[in-house]
């Protein structure tokens, strides 16, 4: 946990947040400035900064990361339509905060690889 960090304090419910999902480990939320109809945060409870800094520990986490990004996805009925997952990781990576995240995108069409 870090004191500061604005997903630490959605987690502890300290910041407010549209939760559209939760479990033991992870929770989900709407971005605040959504670049789709659905643009869905998917967040780990414990403060991990970003990609670079995971164990192999941490390995079951980031697959159940995925899962519930298309847990979500069927729920938004995007199973079919399809939808994008994002990590951003680092300055160049375009990260800009440091608690590990993966958006989920989709509800219009999504473009090449870099949009
Ligand atoms: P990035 O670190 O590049 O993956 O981007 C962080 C994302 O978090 C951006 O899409 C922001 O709009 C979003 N964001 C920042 N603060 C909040 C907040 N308090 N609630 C929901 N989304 C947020
Ligand atoms: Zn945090």
């Amino acid at each position: 946990m870090s004191a500061d960090c604005i997903f630490c304090r959605i987690v502890r419910g300290e910041a407010p947040a549209t939760i559209v999902y939760e479990d033991e480990h992870v929770i989900a939320f709407n971005d605040i400035h959504p670049k789709a109809p659905v643009h869905i945060l998917i967040v780990p409870r414990r403060h991990i900064p970003s990609l670079a800094h995971v164990t192999p520990e941490d390995e079951p986490l980031l697959g159940h990361l995925l899962y519930v990004a298309r847990h979500l996805a069927e729920e938004k009925d995007l199973l079919e339509r399809g939808f994008r997952t994002t990590i951003n990781t680092g300055p160049e990576g375009g990260q800009i905060i440091y608690h590990l995240h993966m958006h989920l995108l989709g509800g219009r069409p999504l473009g090449g690889m870099v949009r």
